[in-house]
This record gives structure tokens, sequence and C-alpha cells, in this order.
């Protein structure tokens, strides 16, 4: 085997899914329901590779006293099949906790939620392969027809005609920060990973960006570490906003709105989601806005404010002074600057979708995109291809431009759209195929490691 050859194992795969978070458990507990059901595993050799050591849900920001934001029945499972034993209810009932879980009169905390997907997860393992992250998708074609996909991570080649993408969005990074990215400077997502960073105690001047309910976490939270940090909380408008909890906006989660987002234009659809978009992102709950607005009252009644705003401000300019970081602010009303120095940097921008995944960025010849450029996905979530016969890519959680807000980053649709995911799965109808061969090294992307 020489330097360019991808080492290690070579097989054909009947299901391959990148992600093992909840959406990809999510579509697991459906094979497995199935499995159970009819006596027979619906496909031998499904796998689902994950680049995490576990299934941790957002552990590096799993804060003590967050609650999570959507109903306990929107799980794992319930929606699609109430009887399912990957439940929640089945997770309380196994714990001991199903009437105390009644009398808690608050929504259950991430830290318990984190639990049970740990739980479901553990009852999977047969279906995934940990600490193994997909770095490259690559096209499998015989004379221009795109027939399969050959799945490379660091162990080996993986070919398959069902491909799944559950891999969540990206964390967005403001291109500002990009050059500074590690130690001090992180996204939330790095959030426990880093605070601590060199142990001993916390750094004391930190600068917060964000207006969402991640930010507002981790201000509330790096107040609380300590009596003499001092925090920069910088916003683009006014400050932080209660995000939408009315139940009207909120409908735009029920299933059926789905069906009524994904058959309009691709205008009229970011249109919509325009207007629906604050009930999941840029905005806090009203517990956290009235905690952080009475801590700031309050440390101008002391006269020792710790918790600075900086709303209409942009960051401009970041540099690097010593073991410090000069931010640059300027106000997107006046024009005017400000310069502040700080000790790290706390990015609670939020996650993104692009408009082609970068993992399919090797496929784009045969991948059909909508006028805002976007990849076109059917309402079964399939991926529409040109010149492909036998090949189904699917998304699973990633289809938010063409399925809308509830079908990403949110547990309302995990459910039923692992229904969806596995009749398409199938019915499709693979093709014989070449062998499994090895390909340059060089072609290897990280995209494992694109997510800090
Ligand atoms: C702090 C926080 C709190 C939240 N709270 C709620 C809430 O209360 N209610 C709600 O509905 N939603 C909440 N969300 C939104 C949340 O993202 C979703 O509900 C849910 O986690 C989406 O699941 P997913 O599987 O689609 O994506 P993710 O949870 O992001 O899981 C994707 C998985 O894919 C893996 N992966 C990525 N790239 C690769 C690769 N190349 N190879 C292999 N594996 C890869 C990742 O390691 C990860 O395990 C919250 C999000 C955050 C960040």
């Amino acid at each position: 085997m020489n330097q360019f050859e991808n080492e290690g194992v070579r097989q054909e795969l009947d299901v391959i899914s990148v992600g093992f978070g909840p959406a990809g458990i999510a579509l697991a507990c459906a094979l497995e329901d199935e499995a159970e059901e009819n006596g027979k595993k619906p496909f031998q050799r499904a796998r689902f590779f994950e680049k995490g050591r576990d299934s941790n849900w957002h552990g590096a920001f799993l804060l003590a006293g967050t609650d999570i934001n959507h109903h306990v029945f929107r799980d794992l499972v319930t929606p699609r099949n109430p009887r399912s034993r990957f439940s929640f209810a089945m997770y309380l009932k196994e714990k001991g906790r199903l009437y105390k879980f009644g009398l808690l009169g608050r929504p259950a905390s991430r830290v318990e939620w984190s639990d049970y997907i740990d739980w479901a997860a553990a009852q999977l393992k047969d279906y995934v392969a940990y600490d193994e992250g997909v770095l490259d998708i690559l096209p499998v074609a015989e004379k221009g027809i795109l027939r399969a996909v050959d799945v490379m991570t660091a162990k080996g080649t993986y070919r398959t005609q069902r491909l799944v993408l559950s891999h969540g969005s990206l964390p967005k990074i403001p291109e500002v920060f990009g050059p500074h990215l590690g130690g001090r400077v992180f996204h939330t997502s790095q959030y426990l990973k880093n605070i601590h960073l060199g142990g001993g105690p916390i750094a004391q001047r930190w600068l917060v960006l964000g207006s969402g309910q991640s930010a507002g976490e981790a201000v509330a939270h790096l107040l609380g570490a300590a009596p003499t940090t001092q925090v920069h909380s910088v916003h683009r408008g006014v400050g932080f906003r209660v995000g939408q909890l009315g139940q009207f906006p909120n409908m735009a989660f029920l299933p059926e709105h789905v069906d009524y987002f994904h058959q309009l234009e691709p205008a009229r659809r970011s249109k919509v989601f325009d207007e629906i978009r604050s009930t999941n992102y840029a905005g806090v709950d009203a517990d956290e806005s009235q905690a952080l607005y009475s801590f700031m009252y309050e440390g101008e009644v002391c006269g020792h404010q710790r918790l600075n705003l900086h709303a209409w401000s942009n960051v401009v300019c970041v540099e690097k002074v010593g073991g410090a970081y000069s931010v640059v602010l300027r106000d997107s009303n006046t024009g005017l600057e400000t310069t502040l120095y700080v000790d790290g940097i706390v990015l609670g921008t939020g996650y993104e979708q692009l408009a082609v995944p970068p993992l399919l960025t090797l496929l784009q010849p045969w991948l059909l995109r909508d006028e805002d450029g976007s990849l076109s996905v059917d309402r079964h979530y399939r991926v529409d291809l040109q010149n492909s016969e036998g090949l189904q890519i699917l998304a699973n959680g990633t289809s938010e431009k063409t399925h809308g807000i509830s079908d990403a980053q949110s547990f309302s649709m995990v459910a039923l759209r692992a229904q969806r995911l596995m009749d398409a799965l199938l019915a499709t109808q693979p093709r014989q195929l070449a062998p499994v061969v090895a390909h340059p090294r060089k072609n290897l992307r990280a995209h494992a490691q694109a997510r800090p």
C-alpha cells in the first residue's frame, strides 16, 4: 500500500448515516422498532458514523439549571410510535422517576434530557461506530452516472447506495474572529472545554457576542463563575429580546406546517422563515431576560457594574495583545467606535446550515439546486439528484431551507422524520456495484474537524 492509499477497512454497507446525535438516534430507534415488530432487521448492515466518543447531547454547553424548550412528548419516538420502548416515558419508568417527574412542574432539565439521549443511544450501540468521523464523501460513477458514494473515515472506505446526512448544523463563526479561534476565543459549542483553560481561577474580563439563549446563558454563567468577573455583552440590535413563546407563532412546529412550508417557492419560504425565526433563534427565555436585566440594574445601584451591555454594536477588529484581546466595536447607527480589552471571547452566535453541506462538495455535479442555490430536497427528505441511478441521499435534520424551522435544530420533527426516512430507505432499489477500491488519500478533507 502506498502513501496515497486510504488504509483500513473497505466495505459495502446497506445504510450509512453521518452522525449519531438525536436525529441519527431517532432513525436507529425506528429501524430497531421495525426489526422488533417484524422479527427481522430491515437492513443487515446499517452503520451510523459518529465523530464523538459518545452521543453526548451538546455536552460542552450542558449548564446546570437549564431546561429543554420543547414538550417531552417530542422525544426520539413518541410522535412516530407512542408504544416504542425508546420513549422518554420509558426512560423515566426505568429510572424510577415517572411519578416524581410529574411533580416537577417545569420542563425537563437539559441534564436529564441528555441522560435520556445517552440511555437511548446505549441500547443501539450495535448501529454506531463512535470516534469515527466522516472525513469526506466521494462519488462512485460509471460513465457519468452516479451509482453510489464512498464514505471515507480515518479507519476505512465504506460504499453505500443509501446515505443519510444526520450531522447537524455548523457553529456560526463571524469572519473577524476566524483567525483568533482557539484558546480563549471559542463558540458556545466548546464552552465548558475552554472557559477554564490552563486551570487555575477563571479569566476576569470576557466578551460575549450574541443575543440568543446560548449567549444569555454564557453571560449568566460567567457572571456567576466568580464574584469579580466582568462581562461585555455585545449585540447587533437592542440587546436580549424575549423569544416568541406564543402558541400561534409556535404552530410553525406542527407537522402540517412542514407540508405548507415545503410547497412554497424559495423566496416565499425565506419570508415565512423570517416571520417565525424568533420562535427558536435570537431570543432568550423571559426568566433569563429578567435575571440579566436585574443583575445589570443591581450593578448600577451598587456602583459596581459587572455586566456591560453594548447594543447596536458590530465587532470590526480583533487583535491579540499579549495574553489578552483588543476588540473594536462600531455603533451601527452613530459610527462611534469603542475599544474593549478582554481576556476571553465567547461566540454565542448560534448555528447555520450552508446551501450545500461541505461533505457533499465532491458530489456537486449531480446535486440539483433550488433557485436560492440551496439543495433541492423533496418532502420525503430525498436530496434531488441528476444522472443518478440506485442512490438515495437523505437529509435528516439538515434541510432547514426546504422544510423549515422545525426540521433542524429542534426535536419537533425527529421522530416523524425518522419514519419518512425509513420508508424512503426501504423503497430504494440498489444496483449491483463494483468492489470498493482505495482512494488517493490526498482527496480526504477533514470535515469531521470542520466543527469546532
Ligand atoms: C445548547 C443547546 C440546547 C438546545 N436545546 C434544545 C431544546 O431544548 N429543544 C430542541 O428542540 N432543540 C434544542 N436544541 C437544538 C438541537 O440542536 C437539536 O434539538 C438536536 O440536537 C438536533 O439533533 P441533530 O442530531 O440533528 O444534530 P446534533 O445534535 O448537532 O447531532 C449531530 C451529530 O453528528 C455528529 N457529526 C457531525 N459531523 C460529523 C461527521 N463529519 N462525521 C461523524 N459525525 C459527525 C456530531 O458529533 C453530532 O453528534 C439545542 C441546541 C443547543 C446547542
